[in-house]
């Protein structure tokens, strides 16, 4: 018997009921604004702000409208100016040129490695072509955090972390977002947190701090922002920061708190059902599982494999087949971006030269997300799926 997965790729857990409540309870009040508050009343985009801060360990912390939002006002904050080169991955998502092309600044792509992150060679070769660096930690695989800070520290470059995909992740147990001088994460439905919409960003300078929370919308009451820089830190700054509106409101912030609360323990969930997929793939024919290093706390949110040097009609094959027994994987490779999978030479707006070792890598990408909705079970027929249908082209190839 063909054995078929009918489940989704795409159904999120509800919001927990404490959030509903909490929702509820804000539009009972009528202020949703985040600057719309009671006497007394701290506003929950303001609690939800001091609580991340603390969870992750940084100074300041600020909520927004969206991932992307929070990027390009950490390139605001810290001076990109139209023109200005920034380096990023050429293995992310749209959102990440994006942000930089958002303030007029122009990517320059670093290559991928076969373990998915930044090459740190090609980096250390590019290192004198931009002083910014938006490090994106695509699909929650992380660099050596350590090996990249000293080689950005030592070409002068700051560094911005994209943490769409490590927000509860940490390399050596420092909570990823933390290292460089901004951490920008999404509260966006297929993230860690589900908000529909919203970001968080999080630093340890009061000037880039301040700089945001001007940028975010704040007008002149940056002093409600209990998890922003003491109000010294506006004066130089407030009459010559542009308001770009992107605040988070309170339904949002109201929503996260309580999943900000679970992040560890659903973690911990969404791992348990990584691992359940990776043990299922272990030992395939033909197919590259990328071994996590013992460095690196993960939250298994999706995961990759490669079919390296695989040609790209049988990549297809395998995806045909895996999808008629329901298993939607997406591929990194393909010519045309297809759903949210896109190349960096698909952003035909920038100016990208060929990189054909990271086109070697790319080429056998493969990416599939776990959600939590998934049983251990189905992880495991899901593996038995890709298996035998890897195995299947793999032997005819
Ligand atoms: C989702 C995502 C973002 C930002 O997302 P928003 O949808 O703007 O919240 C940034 N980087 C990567 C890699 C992403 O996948």
């Amino acid at each position: 018997m063909t054995e078929v997965f009918t489940g989704s790729f795409t159904q999120q857990e509800p919001i927990p009921e404490e959030g509903i409540e909490a929702a509820v309870a804000v539009m009972r009040s009528g202020r949703l604004h985040r600057y719309n508050t009671a006497p007394g009343e701290i506003a929950e985009t303001v609690l939800l702000e001091q609580e991340f801060a603390a969870q992750v360990g940084a100074r300041y912390c600020l909520a927004v409208a969206s991932g992307g939002y929070a990027m390009a006002t950490a390139l605001r904050a810290i001076g990109v100016k139209p023109g200005d080169k920034v380096l990023t991955n050429a293995f992310t998502l749209a959102p990440v040129p994006g942000a930089i092309a958002a303030v007029g600044a122009e990517p320059i792509f670093v290559g991928v490695t076969d373990q998915l992150v930044i090459d740190l060679d090609d980096l250390k070769a590019k290192a004198n072509q931009a002083d910014v660096l938006l490090l994106s930690h695509m699909r929650g695989h992380l660099v050596d955090m350590e090996a990249l800070m000293a080689l950005c520290d030592s070409a002068g470059i700051t560094v911005i972390e994209d943490c769409a995909h490590t927000m509860g992740a940490a390399w050596k147990d420092v909570p990823s977002g933390t290292q460089g001088k901004v951490g920008c994460y999404s509260c966006q439905t297929y993230k860690h947190v589900n908000a529909g919409e919203g970001g968080l960003l999080v630093t340890d300078d009061a000037e880039v701090a301040a700089r945001a929370v001007m940028l975010s919308g704040s007008y002149m009451m940056y002093e409600k922002h209990l998890a922003g820089p003491p109000k010294e830190a506006f004066e130089a700054i407030r009459f010559v920061t542009p308001n770009i509106s992107g605040r988070m409101d309170n339904l949002r912030a109201a929503i996260l708190r309580p999943q900000l609360r679970n992040l560890d323990a659903q973690r911990e969930r969404w791992n348990g059902r990584y691992r359940a997929v990776e043990a299922g793939l272990r030992d395939t024919p033909g197919l590259t599982v990328i071994e996590r290093p013992a460095e690196e706390t993960i939250v298994g949110s999706s995961i990759q494999f490669l079919l390296k040097g695989w040609t790209a009609s049988s990549v297809q094959d395998v995806l045909a087949r895996c999808l008629k027994r329901g298993v939607e994987l997406k591929w990194f490779g393909a010519a045309e971006p297809v759903g949210f999978t896109s190349r960096y030479d698909s952003w035909r707006y920038v100016d990208a030269p060929p990189m054909p070792a990271s086109d070697a890598v790319l080429a056998g990408i493969m990416d599939m997300r776990v959600p939590l909705t998934l049983s251990l079970d189905e992880c495991a027929l899901i593996a038995r799926i890709i298996k035998a249908e890897v195995g299947a082209i793999f032997q005819s190839a």
